[in-house]
């Protein structure tokens, strides 16, 4: 007979296990256990290894340790400043101590007399005795065994740690005669030197030697990561195979006449990335690719690239950016680099015709927009720049062959997939989704695991690096403020940033306003300002875009309004305030507005006063590679800023950490490749097919369609 699969595990309910009835059913049920599937995937918490505990007696002040002891007496009080504590006395055969519980009163109910608990903590000397203030408690039952994991508790739906333990023993127990099927591939499984998973779920909930523990979680890790690679894969091979697309003509001239009219040669990473467009344009399949490159990388020469291989096969490109601003700014950039650039037109005796350029965005209204929408149906119109408004209903277009979204992460999955829809022809135009944040590496083949990926790594030549500075405190201030009118002396501009404030923006545009008060009178009495903040109308915040642009402001106060797309080449100084406040993606984004010119840039980010490190503002300092930023955020943060928590929770990752499990992202990947371009419907793995069915297909409708 064969093993146990995933699925009959989920057919298991857990009313069938010893001791779970109505009451405890609902408890399980309230922390989303119904079946002994996902008993089995609640995986402990932590791991008490007895053979590492101390004995009171032998703790050592002022360093860490592990004590299992038992509670022997329990006392609440309300200290002189009105905070609760909580004392607790715990003694085991060696001796005795103190236990604190600050602000924790709730611990005065947890903690009983006689109750075993397992203690992790300093201990510290406190009049004469031992005392440990605000350890890590687990309760563990008088249980024996060696090594004893601690499930995650809850208090309130009333499930201890050693019934979760007894019932996922029990559980495993009742597996043993068939055994836990294992649908991964032996040859993937050996090669990774994978244990076999039944094996991986006794080791990671009874564990014999601790390190068990860790053989275990690579494995399930490998699974959570192997079964979203699949899902990924199977999904990009299907698109490959099943959308027509159209095969563009990417060695006319047009785009020819474009690399002779560019003003600068493309940089090496420039030309890598266009080649690798261009493959995917000739072929018979739509491209789905990501152009990953740090600000001022020069995406927007690849990007019109792409665009003019479409136009010059006689099919239209639409670029898509998540602002008007930015649509609007794109559409000048493209013009300008376009002006001269004429398209060679057989059709026609006297040769060439002029490139169409048009902007749609929900300021272009009236009869300006009845022309651009008819020369979208009509094919007269060769490149369309614009926000959401170019996916709206009423829009269609001839024959759409290549769609460039910027900035994919301000748009839906969905919306992207409508700009795609948007053309009356029965092929899928190509895609290329452009951002300008960087992401590590395997992050990406997680969240963008459908689309190829090209990296611009190289920023083009002649640019000043920037210098960034970290001005802790108000004397160090001084000398920011001294900075910025020096530059300005010379003739240059500067941006200060003022604090972020999530919670409101009614707060934040007040202390722009109160920051710009304080500036205008103080330390930069004298200089020409503009202040720019997001309840301004479109036109005011306009007019003072266009005035710094023409170098008739000196010092533009903002809030993040700025943060993308904003170009002026003049200005050399990024101040941020309160930069401890701000992500490091942002900080990035933000200190890409200087450093665009030929003068030398800085950045300042000040802070408070402090004496602690700050690891974002000091990762700012340390480097300007937007790659390696990203890698500093991920270890600092942890991937749930990554994915959206949608996607995280849809993507079935318990164990797998995008941080932690970077290696076996790739291997994971690699390996889904293998399976998948060997049997393009699982055919010969319908254990595995069973499986990705089961985990994503009921709640995960939109994992799956994303694209
Ligand atoms: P991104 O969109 O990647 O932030 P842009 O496409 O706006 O960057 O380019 C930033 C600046 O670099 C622009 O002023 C552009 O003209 C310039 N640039 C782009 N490619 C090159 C190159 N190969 N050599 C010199 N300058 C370049
Ligand atoms: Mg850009």
């Amino acid at each position: 007979m064969s093993g146990i699969t995933l699925r009959e595990l989920a057919g298991i309910e857990v009313e069938r296990l010893k001791g779970v009835g109505d009451k405890k059913r609902a408890a399980l049920a309230a922390v989303g256990i119904t079946n002994v599937l996902d008993l089995i995937t609640t995986y402990p918490r932590r791991w008490v290894d007895r053979t590492n505990e101390a004995r009171i007696a032998d703790l050592v002040p002022g360093e860490e340790a592990l004590v299992l002891a038992t509670v022997r007496t329990v006392r609440g009080r309300r200290t002189r400043n009105r905070r609760s504590m909580v004392t607790v006395g715990v003694g085991d055969g060696s001796g005795r101590m103190e236990v604190v519980f600050f602000n924790q009163p709730w611990r005065e109910r947890q903690l009983r007399e006689g109750l075993p608990v397992a203690l992790f903590g300093k201990a510290d000397t406190y009049r004469g005795g031992l005392q440990m203030a605000n350890p890590i408690v687990d309760l563990i039952g008088d249980r024996t065994g060696r090594i004893v994991p601690i499930y995650p508790q809850s208090e309130k739906a009333q499930l201890n740690t050693w019934e979760m333990a007894a019932w996922v023993e029990e559980a495993l127990r009742r597996c043993d005669e068939r055994g836990i099927a294992d649908p991964v591939p032996a040859s993937v499984r050996e090669r990774l030197g994978l244990e076999d998973r039944g094996a991986a779920f006794r080791h990671i909930h009874v564990p014999d030697e601790i390190q068990q523990k860790e053989f275990a979680r690579r494995r399930l890790a490998f699974d959570e990561l192997l079964r979203v690679q699949l899902v990924l894969v199977l999904r990009k091979r299907a698109m490959e195979r099943e959308q027509l697309g159209i095969e563009h003509v990417v060695d006319g001239e047009l785009l020819g006449r474009f690399y002779d009219v560019l003003p600068h040669d493309l940089t090496a990473a420039q030309r890598r990335t266009i080649a690798e467009i261009l493959e995917d344009l000739a072929g018979p399949h739509p491209m789905h690719r990501l152009l990953q490159g740090d600000v001022g990388a020069g995406k927007t020469v690849v990007a019109v690239a792409a665009m003019l291989a479409a136009v010059q096969g006689g099919h239209q490109a639409a670029l898509m950016a998540p602002t008007e601003v930015l649509a609007e700014q794109h559409a000048a950039g493209v013009r300008a680099l376009l002006a001269d650039v004429t398209v060679p037109d057989p059709g026609n005796l006297f040769g060439d015709r002029p490139l169409r350029i048009e902007l749609l965005t929900n300021r272009v209204t009236g009869a300006d927009r009845k022309d651009v929408m008819a020369g979208l149906a009509d094919g007269s119109v060769d490149v369309a720049i614009g926000t959401h408004a170019l996916i709206q209903e009423a829009v269609d277009f001839h024959s759409l062959g290549v769609v460039v979204v910027d900035e994919q992460h301000r748009f839906g999955v969905e919306q992207r997939a409508a700009l795609r829809d948007k053309t009356t022809a029965a092929v899928v135009p190509d895609t290329l989704v452009m951002t300008a944040t960087p992401i590590p590496r395997t992050a990406a083949m997680t969240v963008y695991g459908d689309l190829d990926v090209s990296v611009l790594d190289e920023l083009p030549p002649g640019r000043t690096p920037i210098v960034t500075k970290w001005a802790n405190g108000p004397l160090l201030e001084a000398e920011v403020w001294a900075d910025v009118r020096e530059q300005v002396a010379a003739g240059r501009q500067a941006y200060v940033v003022c604090p972020l404030i999530e919670e409101s923006e009614k707060l934040e545009v007040a202390s722009a306003q109160q920051t710009f008060d304080r500036l205008l009178n103080g330390e930069l009495a004298g200089l020409r300002m503009g202040l720019l903040h997001g309840r301004l109308g479109a036109a005011d915040k306009e007019a003072t875009m266009e005035l710094f642009r023409a170098g008739r402001l000196d010092v533009l106060v903002a809030t993040t309004v700025i943060e993308v797309g904003v170009d002026v080449p003049n200005a050399t100084v990024m101040v941020i305030l309160d930069a401890d406040r701000f992500g490091i993606a942002q900080l990035h984004q933000l200190r890409g507005r200087v450093g665009r010119g030929e003068h030398a840039s800085r950045c300042w980010l000040v802070t408070q006063q402090t004496d602690e490190s700050s690891p974002r503002v000091e990762a700012l300092v340390a480097t300007a590679d937007g790659f390696e930023l990203a890698e500093v955020d991920l270890d600092l943060r942890g991937e749930g800023t990554l994915m959206s928590s949608a996607q995280k929770g849809r993507s079935d990752l318990k164990l797998a950490s995008l941080r932690r499990d970077r290696k076996l992202v790739e291997l994971a990947r690699e390996a889904a490749f293998e399976i998948v371009d060997a049997d393009a419907h699982l055919d010969d793995h319908p254990d595995l097919a069973d499986e990705l069915d089961l985990i994503f297909s009921d709640r995960d409708e939109e994992f799956l369609s994303r694209s």
